[in-house]
């Protein structure tokens, strides 16, 4: 921002900070308040202009998960080249694997981090590999970002940032798959509705 910047607390943590060092900060002046504001308006504007085309009709959790024998994970599955891309510029992906290392003088336990879209990520001693599938590791990777993530924490794993759609080298759009999946359930509900009457 043109006269420097607005720091403002987003955890407890922030508060006791932001206090214990009281004298660095001043009040912020209400123009840059308004340019604040201005700027958020701006992306939000932005926002809605680039995913107009992808506007949900179902939350995503339920497309997900009702959305799991839909044909669309093999479907989009198919362009992508296996680069893992998405997993690793996402900032909620977090995954990781263990590997033990025979170095000169020592054994080491490395903490590697992984990929669910890689195909070595789900297989198991003995040879056995349930994802061994493009569009089986796609469907896990929106299962554990939308349906198993907000079951255990209650909240989901995407934050909307696009990364995983700009780094994207197979035209693997996530939002593409949410979309179609969302279209799906709304077009189910339909179906039942009418079944109904
Ligand atoms: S970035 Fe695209 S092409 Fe690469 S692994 Fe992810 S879905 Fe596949
Ligand atoms: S849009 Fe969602 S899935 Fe894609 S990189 Fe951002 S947080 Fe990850």
């Amino acid at each position: 921002m043109a006269d420097g910047y607005i720091v403002q607390a987003g955890s407890s943590k922030g508060k006791r900070f932001l206090s214990a060092h009281a004298a660095l900060f001043g009040d912020v002046p209400d123009a840059l308040l308004v340019e604040r504001d201005k700027s958020r308006d701006a992306v939000q504007e932005q926002l809605e202009r680039a995913n107009a085309d992808f506007e949900l009709t179902a939350r995503a959790p339920e497309a997900v998960e009702q959305g799991y024998e839909s044909d669309v994970f093999d479907e989009r599955a198919e362009t992508c080249v296996e680069c893992q891309a998405c997993t690793r510029v996402c900032p909620t992906c977090h995954c990781f694997y263990l590997y033990d290392t025979k170095q000169q003088d020592y054994f080491g336990k490395m903490k590697m981090w992984d990929s669910c879209m890689r195909v070595g990520y789900a297989a198991v001693a003995g040879g056995g590999n349930p994802r061994q599938l493009l569009g089986d590791r796609l469907r896990h990777r929106l299962m554990h970002k939308f349906v198993y993530f907000m079951e255990r924490y209650g909240v989901d794993m995407c934050v909307g940032c696009g990364r995983c759609v700009d780094a994207e080298a197979g035209d693997v759009d996530i939002r593409v798959v949410l979309k179609r999946l969302s279209d799906e359930l709304t077009d189910k509900g339909k179906a039942v509705a009418k079944r109904a009457k």
